[in-house]
C-alpha cells in the first residue's frame, strides 16, 4: 500500500517546459499521489498530461503564498519548484517566503531536475515519512 504525498509543483515561465518533460518523464509514480500547482503550471500539466492537478492561483498573484501557507498547515509533503535562475520576478519575494518556509518545516524541496530525480526514486517518496520539525519556539521566548 502506497503512501500518497501531497505533491506542488511550481515552474517559472522559463522552466516550465523542463518541469512538463520531467513530469511526463515520471508520470507513472506522480500518478499515485495529489499533485497541486500554482495556475499556469498547473493548467499546463493537467492540459499536456492528463493529471489531476489542483490549482492554486498563478504565483504572480499569490500562488506561491497559498503553498505556502499549505506548508504550514501540513498539506504539501513534497515542493518541485523549477525557478528561473536567469531572470527576476515581480513575485521574488515570494519566492523566497515560500523556499523559506519549506525549509521551516523540512519539507523535500527540489529546484532543479537532477535533484527532482532523486527524490522522485527515493523508496521513501511510497512510505509513511514522519518529518522532523524544529521547535523554533523556544527561540523566540525571552
Ligand atoms: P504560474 O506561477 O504557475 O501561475 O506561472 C509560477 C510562478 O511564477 O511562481
Amino acid at each position: 500500500m502506497i503512501k500518497k504525498k501531497n505533491i506542488a509543483l511550481i515552474a517559472h515561465d522559463e522552466r516550465k517546459q523542463d518541469l512538463l518533460e520531467w513530469v511526463k518523464f515520471n508520470r507513472g509514480t506522480l500518478s499515485k499521489h495529489n499533485l497541486f500547482g500554482t495556475g499556469n503550471t498547473g493548467s499546463l500539466i493537467k492540459k499536456e498530461t492528463g493529471l489531476k492537478v489542483t490549482t492554486f492561483l498563478s504565483g504572480p498573484l499569490g500562488g506561491d503564498q497559498q503553498i505556502g501557507a499549505k506548508i504550514t498547515e501540513g498539506e504539501i509533503d513534497f515542493l518541485i519548484f523549477f525557478w528561473d535562475p536567469l531572470e527576476s520576478h515581480p513575485h521574488d519575494p515570494d519566492v523566497k517566503a515560500l523556499l523559506r518556509i519549506a525549509v521551516v518545516w523540512n519539507i523535500p524541496i527540489a529546484c532543479n531536475r537532477a535533484t527532482a530525480d532523486f527524490l522522485v526514486s527515493s523508496p521513501l517518496i511510497d512510505e509513511d515519512y514522519k518529518r522532523q520539525v524544529i521547535d523554533y519556539s523556544k527561540r523566540y521566548v525571552h
